[in-house]
């Protein structure tokens, strides 16, 4: 895919802190990361999210990040989050699939869990058929 950073990336055009590689993902550090050693696992194949992701790519990102997050847990802390930002609303900047591997220290601050919400009366089980109804 032209124009995608993950893409430039994994061909070798842009440069990254490798650390994991297989014939179909890659890990590397975040440039950015919300904590050291926080990992990218991105599968070699574009796709933009989780949904749109060949199955057997889904296998090896999910395999390679347990792997990675297995090294991460014992170099540095054994605590971690592993993390999709599905589109836009969800936190999504890049859209070539990707899963972040976070590690976590006690009180180290990073928040995700902003708010709880709660259900109606009945409104649980209207949600729960809503997506049952749909499971392919
Ligand atoms: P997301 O919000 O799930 O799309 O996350 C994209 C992540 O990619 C962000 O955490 C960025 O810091 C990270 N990122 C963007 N460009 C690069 C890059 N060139 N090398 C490593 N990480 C990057
Ligand atoms: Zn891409």
């Amino acid at each position: 895919m032209e124009d995608c950073i993950f893409c430039k990336i994994i061909e070798g055009k842009i440069p990254c802190a490798k650390v994991y590689e297989d014939n179909k993902v890659i890990g590397f550090l975040d440039i950015s990361p919300n904590n050291k050693g926080h990992c990218l696992i991105v599968p070699k194949q574009h796709s933009t999210n989780l949904l749109d992701m060949e199955e057997e790519d889904l296998e090896a990102t999910m395999k390679a990040a347990r792997k990675v997050a297995q090294a991460v847990s014992k170099s540095i802390n054994p605590d971690f989050n592993i993390i999709i930002n599905n589109g836009k609303s969800a936190g999504q900047l890049v859209f070539h699939s990707h899963m972040h591997i976070i590690p976590r220290f006690d009180n180290d601050g990073l928040k995700f869990d902003t708010r709880h919400m709660k259900y109606a009366e009945s409104e649980m089980q209207e949600y729960a058929e809503k997506i049952r109804n749909h499971i392919q």
